[in-house]
């Protein structure tokens, strides 16, 4: 099966997170003739897919994922999210760039690179997750990294195939993402007339001069890799619809999305200390989503940049832009994740589609990764 043809069979497939419905066994009747080794590692609602091949030296992973996020209504596609049509050179369908493609050309690279180097001097693995778009409860790829790091079985390089380019396959890579904390405010007031001042204290109004001073606080200057962490505010509800009645309370729905220069709990202490000077009571339900991780060794970059080089002709521009990923739970043990894939411009959008060229050209700087690789590590 071609890559085209595999990456239009996945995305015939409706797998909408955390749902696999068939993706894995169709790439694991890829790989097995290659001679991958296939675990599958139940999450809890969803599995974990790892193949390996090869049982010595450094340990390079692909990660990725099968699911999609829904289509939207599919009268407004140009051609149907689950037919995988190609329409003017271009492939349409939920998960063509995000990451259906991506799997499907790391998979033929593999296939050409075993052919030119069938021992390869390190270990291959893949890792997919039917779950990287869904909802944390439905589980993610943890019960496996977990069983690897109490093993003490590292990934040494880490390539995540997440849309990362911009205006052409490999421009841009990340080499971090930064850290989600949400919160959930309940302000504490006193509701009353509004006629009497005295006998109400307004969450609104205390309100007012807290959200001013979050609005103005500098939570850290980021650094080379990263902006400075940003803090912003998603809902906020109060009142009782009355005109003449003062809320007792408000709630109030904030994140930050933060670089490595600050932590959850500096964010958390500090909202807090600045909440303190309302004199409104208060109580907040924190969610960490994920925390900021950055890749400092350049072992693996510089691999990257080299294999970038002979491709493209130049080097991509590191960024760590973006929502989050999956390379944050392979990145505290120390591993070099990268992340390097299609022209995100169209991901979970109506239309979504990647190129038949941009398809060739991530397979061509795949095999070249692998190829570098192998060179440069012993
Ligand atoms: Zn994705």
């Amino acid at each position: 099966m071609s890559a085209l043809e595999l990456a239009q069979s996945l995305i015939k497939i409706k797998s909408v997170s955390p749902n696999d419905e068939g993706c894995f066994d169709l790439i694991e009747a890829q790989l097995i003739p290659l001679g991958f080794a296939i675990e599958r590692v139940p999450e809890l609602n969803c599995e974990t897919l790892l193949a390996k091949f090869g049982d010595s030296g450094k340990v390079f992973c692909f990660l990725g994922h099968t699911d999609i996020v829904p289509s939207g209504p599919e009268e407004e596609w140009t051609s149907p999210p689950f037919e995988a049509n190609i329409i003017d050179g271009e492939l349409i369908g939920r998960g063509a760039a995000d990451m259906k493609g991506s799997v499907a050309v790391f998979i033929e690279s593999l296939k050409k690179f075993l052919k030119e180097y069938p021992k390869p001097n390190f270990q291959i693995w893949i890792m997919l997750t039917s779950n990287e778009e869904g909802e944390p409860e439905d589980g993610k790829i943890d019960t496996l990294i977990n069983s690897l790091t109490a093993q003490k079985n590292f990934i040494d390089y880490c390539l995540v195939g997440e849309a990362s380019s911009s205006q052409s396959v490999g421009d841009v890579l990340r080499v971090g993402r930064r850290g989600s904390l949400s919160g959930n405010l309940k302000l504490i007031g006193k509701q009353g007339h509004v006629a009497y001042p005295q006998k109400v204290l307004s969450p609104i109004l205390e309100a007012g001069p807290i959200i001013n001073e979050l609005k103005n606080t500098v939570w850290d200057k980021g650094n080379k890799f990263f902006d400075p962490t940003s803090f912003q505010i998603s809902n906020i509800e109060s009142g009782t619809g009355a005109t003449n009645v003062v809320p007792g309370n408000l709630t109030m729905l904030f994140n930050f999305r933060f670089s490595p220069e600050s932590t959850a709990e500096s964010l958390q202490e500090r909202f807090v200390n600045i909440l303190k000077k309302s004199k409104c009571e208060f109580e907040i339900d924190w969610t960490l989503s994920a925390n900021p991780y950055l890749t400092k060794k350049t072992d693996f970059l510089s691999m990257i940049q080299t294999a970038l080089k002979k491709i493209n002709g130049e080097e991509a521009e590191v960024n760590n832009g973006g929502g989050t990923s999956d390379g944050r739970w392979v990145s505290p043990s120390g591993s070099e994740v990268i992340e390097l894939g299609p022209i995100n411009k169209t991901i979970h959008q109506i239309d979504e589609r990647i190129s038949l060229e941009d398809l060739e050209k991530l397979q061509e700087i795949y095999q070249q990764i692998l190829i570098e690789i192998n060179n440069l590590i012993h």
